[in-house]
């Protein structure tokens, strides 16, 4: 399966830009989205986290009490580690095993945090979103409400903008309108076709 890895810091359009790669048919597999279910209930990954904090981490209904856990990671920092130990081998399974199962002629790994975790080994090309940081403050606060001191903690502790182009094999440029990336994608789109057949040949 030909992997084509997709991030950007906060705001930056990764959501925008995955979307219109979907409109051509394109597997999107969305890191976020399986970080988010790991902890479901039922799994491997909530049983764990019973076993060790009992009751009070969960809801009486037997989900995860979110709040809870965040709390608890934020004052104990090996806490914090030992749920990144179990949680993160977890949702790197459940990625590798959508992108195994995706049926397009090559597969899109959506992540904010591709260079952080090192996704960029699962992926035969990585493109990044890219827009200034004041684009990313702008877009993010109209978005969702936010201060702009909480965006910027967020990008914080994201990679920096330098970071992550140096990762880059594609670049998207993201400070013009919705028209362009239009454009962009289309190309970008008839490359990946081009050497997801390359590698299968
Ligand atoms: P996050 O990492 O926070 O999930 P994201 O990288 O997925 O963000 P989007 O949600 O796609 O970013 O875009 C952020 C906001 O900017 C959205 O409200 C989106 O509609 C808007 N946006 C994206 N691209 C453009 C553009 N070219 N022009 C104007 N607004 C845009």
């Amino acid at each position: 399966m030909f992997v084509v890895g997709v991030t950007g810091g906060i705001g930056s359009g990764k959501t925008t830009v995955t979307n219109l790669f979907q409109q051509h048919d394109i597997v999107v597999v969305d890191a976020d989205v399986i970080a988010r279910h790991i902890m479901d209930k039922g799994g491997e990954a909530l049983a764990a986290v019973s076993d060790r904090y009992g009751q009070q981490a969960l809801f009486e209904d037997g989900t995860l009490n979110r709040a809870w856990l965040r709390e608890r990671i934020f004052q104990h920092p090996e806490d914090k580690q030992w749920l990144n130990e179990l949680t993160h081998p977890l949702i790197r399974q459940q990625i590798l095993t959508q992108l195994q199962q995706a049926q397009s002629p090559y597969v899109i790994l959506s992540a904010p945090l591709l260079v952080e975790n090192r996704l960029t080994k699962l992926c035969d090309r990585v493109l990044v979103v890219d827009v200034s940081e004041a684009t990313q403050l702008e877009r993010t606060q109209q978005r969702d409400d936010v201060s702009a001191d909480q965006v910027q903690s967020i990008m914080n502790a994201q990679a920096s903008r330098e970071q992550r182009l140096q990762a880059a094999d594609n670049i998207i440029n993201n400070e013009a309108d919705e028209a362009q990336l239009v454009a962009q994608v289309e190309k970008l789109h008839e490359l990946y076709l081009r050497l997801a057949l390359a590698k299968r040949s």
